[in-house]
């Protein structure tokens, strides 16, 4: 793929709008900031800026351009990045024969899926009558059917695959996908089928619900971990429903399909289901990018209650906020809707409890008060986040009557864990080649004139000399700044650059930088020949230096060298 064609690509994907499909921002003066999805952070120290077409992080230094950011978020290859955004433009990329076959087995994975879906929705509307009847006595609408991609597994060893073959896909490829056995045979037979998106809504997997209670298997026959899709990493239902965790700033989080269709139905839109009774570390990650208040909304009964309990606590350990819905011991949340409709599920939202307060008043779990304390303590022990800590501590003195005193003297003397920092190169010292450069980035018609009065020799930081050479090696690329980034394959220097780009400049004039960074660089050539003149005091070449400099910097600012130099 030639240059043209990536700026095409660049020049069709607004930054903020692709990054926005994935993350909430918000604007913050001229540019929209969120929480940033590289490392863990409270306050959003993540920028984009829609004028450069930019991003970068303050926090952990990453930054870079949109096909950096799709590359990096979705952890993917340059070129899946490239196919990605192009798809998502509507622009067909002219690819060689060679790039064409390296077309990589992710790409082939996530068609294969959508196929799958095609074929298994294709299935249920044609072929099921049971499917149907279960999706009708669940009340689950059509509109859902589709949205979801609700389909059907036939109870057949070969349909899905002789589908595939009719669509070119070649036999090879089929063990990777997680949808067949071993020996190639259909892994998913007679079963309702519910695929599993990504958070920008691929197909990534399946999940397959039984329909008779005499068949074989579990009540749910998952996809394997592939190399798309990782167990627990991914929430149901989100690349739907992030919009409106992001707008009421709280999710609620059940834990299966059904309970799922049936809140989101319902018009309960800011859900997701977890797949599985554990909230797991990454999909709290996941969901923290969209809001830190979670309603937990399990089964009523002692196995949910518990499974509550424990999410609960990895949310509160991640230094988020969460509440635990409490239903009537004999409900999921499916039949509570059913059974009470929606304002009563909005009063036990409204009723829903830290913690500490539901744990305390919890009578299903038949645990004593000192069993409940202790529970607490385990959460206390496993926490990162200080200040939520803190909060838990406060709480459960408060809901337990004891001092918090009390309290912290039962929690483990934890060792300290260091926080991940990334390898930004600080550079502090270096004031004025920094606003040079923040100004070149910022209007590149001014680089000619800079050009004209001083080389990269000026710039005394190694990094910053760096990057003045690049600035004039790729000059036509500063008609576009996210091309030149591309260009770029040290990541240190692509996060330097990136936040270069993305500063506002100084207000200080073209003119008075160049003077200063003049100088500076007379004042430190004279200091080099005065430490000189030290050691060879007769060479008379290093003293006729010495006046031509002085001469050149009484002419740049008289005021200045007066009171710098004599
Ligand atoms: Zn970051």
């Amino acid at each position: 793929m030639d240059q043209s064609q990536i700026d095409r690509i660049l020049e069709s994907n607004n930054i903020v709008d692709v990054i926005n499909s994935y993350l909430p921002l918000k604007k913050a003066g001229s540019n929209f900031k969120a929480r940033c999805p590289f490392h863990d952070e409270k306050t959003p120290s993540f920028m984009v800026s829609e004028r450069k077409q930019i991003f970068k992080c303050f926090g952990c230094g990453k930054g870079g351009n949109v096909i950096t950011f799709v590359r990096d978020y979705e952890k993917i290859s340059f070129m899946e990045a490239l196919r990605k955004l192009a798809e998502r433009a509507g622009i067909t990329i002219q690819e060689t024969e060679v790039s064409k076959q390296k077309q990589t087995r992710r790409d082939l994975l996530y068609k294969i899926n959508k196929l799958a879906a095609f074929y298994y929705q294709d299935c249920l509307i044609k072929h099921s009558t049971v499917a149907l009847d279960y999706l009708r006595k669940r009340e689950i609408s059509d509109e859902s059917i589709k949205k979801f991609q609700i389909g059907y597994a036939l109870d057949t060893f070969g349909g899905l695959r002789n589908y595939l073959l009719k669509n070119n896909i070649n036999d090879q490829i089929l063990q990777f996908t997680g949808l067949f056995t071993s020996n190639n045979r259909d892994l998913f037979r007679d079963r309702l089928m519910f695929p599993i998106h990504s958070v920008t809504g691929e197909i990534i997997a399946f999940g397959g619900r039984k329909l008779h209670e005499d068949q074989t298997g579990g009540k749910y026959v998952n996809s394997p971990n592939t190399k798309i899709y990782t167990k627990g990493n991914e929430l149901y239902g989100l690349f739907l429903t992030k919009q409106d965790i992001s707008k009421k700033d709280y999710a609620l989080i059940s834990e299966g399909y059904t309970d799922f269709l049936r809140l989101y139905e319902n018009g309960f839109t800011n859900t997701v289901a977890s797949l599985g009774t554990s909230l797991t570390d990454s999909q709290i990650n996941i969901l923290s990018r969209h809001t830190n208040n979670f309603y937990i909304i399990y089964d009523g009964d002692k196995s949910g209650k518990k499974a509550a309990i424990r999410a609960a606590s990895n949310v509160v350990g991640k230094g988020n906020n969460a509440n635990i819905i409490n239903l009537p011991e004999t409900d999921d949340p499916d039949s509570f809707l059913v059974k009470n409709g929606n304002e009563k599920l909005y009063e036990l939202i409204e009723k829903a409890q830290p913690l500490p307060q539901f744990l305390l008043e919890d009578e299903v779990l038949g645990l004593d008060k000192r069993a409940k304390l202790n529970e607490l303590i385990e959460t206390l022990n496993e926490m990162q986040d200080e200040i939520a800590r803190e909060l838990l501590v406060k709480e459960i003195s408060e809901n337990f009557k004891i001092s918090e005193h009390a309290i912290l003297s039962k929690i483990r003397v934890r060792r300290t864990r260091k926080g991940k920092t990334a390898e930004v190169t600080k550079i502090t010292k270096f004031g004025e080649e920094r606003d040079t450069l923040v100004i070149l980035f910022n209007d590149n018609l001014i680089y000619k004139k800079v050009a004209q009065e001083i080389d990269s020799s000026y710039f005394l930081s190694e990094k910053y000399k760096e990057i003045y050479e690049l600035v004039s090696e790729h000059l036509e690329g500063m008609g576009h700044i996210p091309s030149l980034l591309e260009k770029i394959e040290d990541e240190n220097l692509k996060n330097i650059i990136a936040e270069l780009i993305i500063s506002e400049p100084t207000k200080s004039s073209v003119d008075e930088i160049i003077k200063s960074l003049k100088l500076r660089k007379y004042q430190n050539d004279l200091e080099q020949i005065n430490e000189q003149i030290l050691t060879s005091p007769k060479d008379m070449e290093l003293f006729s230096r010495k006046r031509e400099l002085k001469t050149k910097i009484l002419e740049l600012d008289k005021k200045v060298v007066r009171k710098t130099l004599y």
